[in-house]
This record gives C-alpha cells, sequence and structure tokens, in this order.
C-alpha cells in the first residue's frame, strides 16, 4: 500500500504548486492525475500573471502576493518557465497597459487605481496621449487608461513541469499519471479522510487536496461536498506574424472588468450584437515569435473546449477597434479552453472544516496561472498549522459558504447566461436575414 503524507489530486497549475511547496515543508506527497501533468485548462491558456486584472481587496492583494512568490521561484528554480516583466529583463516587452473608450470607464479606472495604490500595488491613471507612446500602433480614439508596469508572463505548462521538477529535488514526491482518482476513503465515524481509491489501487494518507479545477466539484462530491464551480469557456486567436503591433506584456481593453465581473449594461461600450452576443473583450499581445494572440472572451456553455468561429469574428472587430493595422493580418488559428470559475468570483483555498484532512484549492476562473503560486503556499501553510501568507487570506476559505445559498447565486449566474444566450439567438437571426 502507499502512504504519504498528503495526496494532491489533479497536475495543474493549483496541483504541482501544492506539491512544490507541501515539499518544501518536508511532507512526502503524491500527485495523482488521470491524465498527464499540465494537461488540462493550464494548457489552454495566455500566461499573463499579475495583481491588476482582479477586482482591488483580497483578489488583487493574493495576486500581488502571488507575484512576490513567482519573483522568488525566478531566482531559485533551475527550471526556466519564461518569466517576464520588467523587474528581469528590461530588453522583454513588459507591463500591462489598459485602454478606456468612455468617461464612465475612465471614472472606474480612476477609482481602481487608487484603491489597488492604497493596498501597494504599482499601477498609474495614463492620459490618451501616454497611451499614445506607450502604445503607439493604438487607435486615436481611446481616451487614456491605466499602466501596470510590473505585471508580466509565463509559459504556463513550463512553471508546472518546474514545479514538479523542483519538488522532485527533495525526493518527497511521487507523481502518477494516467491514475484517475475515483472514490476517497474516509473513517466512517468521523468523516476524516483516509486516502484515495483510483483506477491503479488505493493510496493512504491523512490529507488530500482536490486540486481539480473545473472538475473539483466532482471530487469535492465524493466526500459530500456542493462545490459551487462551473466551467467558463473562453478561446484565444493567433494571427499569422505580424511583428510587434503591441509594445507591452498585454494591451487590453477597460471592457475586461466589465465582462469578467458581469458589469457590462454599466457605461454600455460601443460594441456590436455580435460582441456583446459573446461577452467579448480584447486582450491583445504581439509575442516573442512574430505572432499576435488576441481573446478575450467568457461565456457558460459546459465542458466543450471546441472553438467557435464567430467568436474568431467578435475578438478580430475588437482588435481592430484598438488596433486598426490589425485588419492586414489573418488569423491562422485558434484555441480554447474551460476557466473553473467560482460562483462568487473568489476561488477556493483552504481547509474543510467538516471533512477532516480535505483542502480545496480549485475555482482560480481568469487566474490560475497568477495564482499558482499563492495557492500552493497557502495549502502548505493550512497542511502544517503555520500562520497565513496574507491577513485577508480566510476570505478565500471555503468556509465562506456556510451561511450562503450556493442555489440563488446559482440561479443569478444562470440567469445571466439567458440574457446572453438571447442576444445571441437575436444576433444569429438577423444574420440568416441577410
Ligand atoms: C482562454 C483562457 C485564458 C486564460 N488566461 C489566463 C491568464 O492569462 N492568466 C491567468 O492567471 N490565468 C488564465 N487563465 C486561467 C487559468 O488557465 C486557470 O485558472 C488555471 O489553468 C486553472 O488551473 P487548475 O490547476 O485549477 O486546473 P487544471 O489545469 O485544469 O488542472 C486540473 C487537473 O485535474 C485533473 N483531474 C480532474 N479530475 C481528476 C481525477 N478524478 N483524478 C485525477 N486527476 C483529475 C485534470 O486532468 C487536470 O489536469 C485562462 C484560462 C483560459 C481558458
Amino acid at each position: 500500500m502507499n502512504s504519504y503524507d498528503v495526496i494532491v489530486i489533479g497536475g495543474g497549475m493549483m496541483g504541482t504548486a501544492c506539491c512544490y511547496f507541501l515539499t518544501q515543508e518536508g511532507l512526502k506527497v503524491a500527485l495523482v492525475e488521470r491524465g498527464d501533468i499540465a494537461g488540462g485548462t493550464v494548457s489552454h491558456t495566455d500566461g499573463y500573471i499579475g495583481a491588476s486584472e482582479k477586482e482591488p481587496g483580497v483578489d488583487s492583494i493574493q495576486g500581488a502576493e502571488s507575484m512576490k512568490l513567482y519573483d522568488m521561484m525566478h531566482k531559485t528554480f533551475d527550471y526556466d518557465f519564461e518569466y517576464s516583466t520588467s523587474m528581469t529583463d528590461p530588453n522583454e516587452p513588459c507591463g500591462f497597459v489598459y485602454f478606456c473608450e468612455s468617461e464612465f470607464e475612465m471614472e472606474m479606472a480612476q477609482k481602481q487605481v487608487t484603491e489597488n495604490q492604497a493596498i501597494g500595488i504599482e499601477q498609474y491613471m495614463i492620459s490618451q496621449q501616454e497611451v499614445k507612446e506607450l502604445e503607439p500602433n493604438s487607435a486615436t480614439h481611446i481616451l487614456g487608461g491605466m499602466w501596470v508596469p510590473k505585471d508580466g508572463a509565463v509559459a504556463p505548462y513550463r512553471v508546472a513541469f518546474g514545479f514538479v521538477y523542483e519538488a522532485q529535488k527533495t525526493g518527497l514526491l511521487d507523481v502518477f499519471t494516467r491514475t484517475e482518482v475515483i472514490a476517497i476513503k474516509q473513517n466512517p465515524a468521523t468523516k476524516a479522510v483516509e486516502g484515495v481509491v483510483t483506477t491503479k489501487g488505493d493510496f493512504m494518507a491523512p490529507k488530500v487536496v482536490n486540486a481539480c479545477g473545473v472538475w473539483g466539484p466532482f471530487i469535492g462530491a465524493m466526500v459530500g461536498l456542493d462545490v459551487p464551480i462551473e466551467p467558463r469557456w473562453g478561446q484565444l486567436t493567433v494571427t499569422e506574424k505580424t511583428g510587434p503591433i503591441t509594445q507591452n506584456r498585454l494591451c487590453m481593453e477597460y471592457g475586461y472588468f466589465l465582462t469578467k465581473f458581469f458589469k457590462d449594461g454599466q457605461g454600455e461600450r460601443p460594441i456590436s450584437p455580435l460582441v456583446k452576443a459573446f461577452n467579448v473583450c480584447l486582450n491583445i499581445t504581439s509575442d516573442l515569435t512574430g505572432n499576435t494572440v488576441l481573446g478575450g472572451c467568457r461565456l457558460f456553455k459546459g465542458y466543450s473546449i471546441k472553438n467557435d468561429y464567430r467568436v474568431m469574428q467578435a475578438v478580430a472587430q475588437r482588435g481592430i477597434n484598438f488596433f486598426p493595422c490589425i485588419k492586414n493580418y489573418n488569423c491562422i488559428r485558434a484555441f480554447a479552453g474551460v476557466r473553473p470559475f467560482c460562483l462568487d468570483q473568489l476561488p477556493i483555498v483552504s481547509d474543510v472544516e467538516e471533512v477532516p484532512g480535505f483542502y480545496m484549492a480549485c475555482g482560480h476562473e481568469g487566474d490560475g496561472i497568477t495564482l499558482g503560486p499563492i495557492t500552493g503556499k497557502l495549502i502548505s501553510q493550512y497542511v502544517t498549522g503555520k500562520p497565513l501568507q496574507f491577513e485577508l487570506a480566510p476570505e478565500l476559505a471555503w468556509a465562506r459558504f456556510k451561511d450562503k445559498d450556493i442555489d440563488a447565486i446559482r440561479r443569478h449566474e444562470a440567469a445571466n447566461t439567458t440574457a446572453l444566450l438571447a442576444i445571441e439567438r437575436q444576433v444569429m437571426e438577423s444574420a440568416g436575414k441577410h
């Protein structure tokens, strides 16, 4: 029988991060993954890391804490994970630029800058002229925006492999791929976890971490938890070689916050019905290979990761709106993935009082690449009983759902989706008439 101090289920960003930080505490860990390492959402994603694309407060603070850990990892890991920010390589594109198109967006951005600056995040308002200086190819109608010089990027799957590589150096990590967890063993009297049942036999440990992203609810259900995480689809479009259209690590329209946090309708972005129907906002970067990558989109439509050409069209519209020269280039491919969206829009990172020895590390939506390190660190602190990394960390805990009506949150969420689907139907009907 295989016995460990901790079993981590899921070899994505969260699972591998947990393995790294748990082994640094001297714990013997088994990583159990039903496919291959980094085969889940972590390989269907962009690799932007930062504190700025979050809600000010616990959300942006966890981002800032994770950025500190990324900096530490960059200095200490032998494994190269293509980390780039202005702090490490002045020759690389770096920093995030956000574009505002209306006075409403400028006001929202100003509020966000003020709140994030108050908690120590380096983020500034920029004028129309400064936008043009930072991004010479951008459109002239942009009113101004935000500039975040220290947000950056990594290669996500390389971070996951890096965590495993560094953890294995301790001799404390065993990795079991192609091994699916099908049940969790619990003490019948106390409900405390005792191990897992897998397609390749049983593994025993008094502590088990659920790091299964969009599949987290299935693992939660094995110990009787109703985990409010749903797949939120997104798609990225890659162009033929364009050279550096953008100069910074990432350019985003302020609409990112409106689509991510369901605020669209406020401020009325000047968008086509197609863009509205697919909840599209622009993020764009010309990468070091010379291609330009454009997103993004947020929809609820199950676990499928099939592409949708209509979203490519909508993203192209937003791309041309902010960088008119985009119209001269062809798209060569797209790829899609599903984000683990937690219905109250914060990840779940903690122990679970009602199931002793069970831990949750999932629900990071569009921020899991940024948040891998801080999540792994917090789980290691919960497991060892050491003080948590930052004082608002308990706001991420499973305990927050104790007095919440999860079904009511689900109904609210379903109403949003129904409204979007109605617009999508209208757009398709009117397209059919032309
Ligand atoms: C289009 C797109 C763009 C994005 N851009 C960014 C970005 O720029 N920056 C950012 O920070 N985030 C971004 N994200 C979000 C980020 O990719 C996710 O938050 C992150 O990958 C989630 O990692 P995870 O470890 O929770 O899940 P996953 O990577 O999906 O890992 C979960 C693992 O659990 C395994 N598993 C499931 N069930 C079982 C079982 N029963 N037994 C064993 N193993 C099991 C799966 O096989 C999988 O490998 C983006 C996401 C998308 C879709």
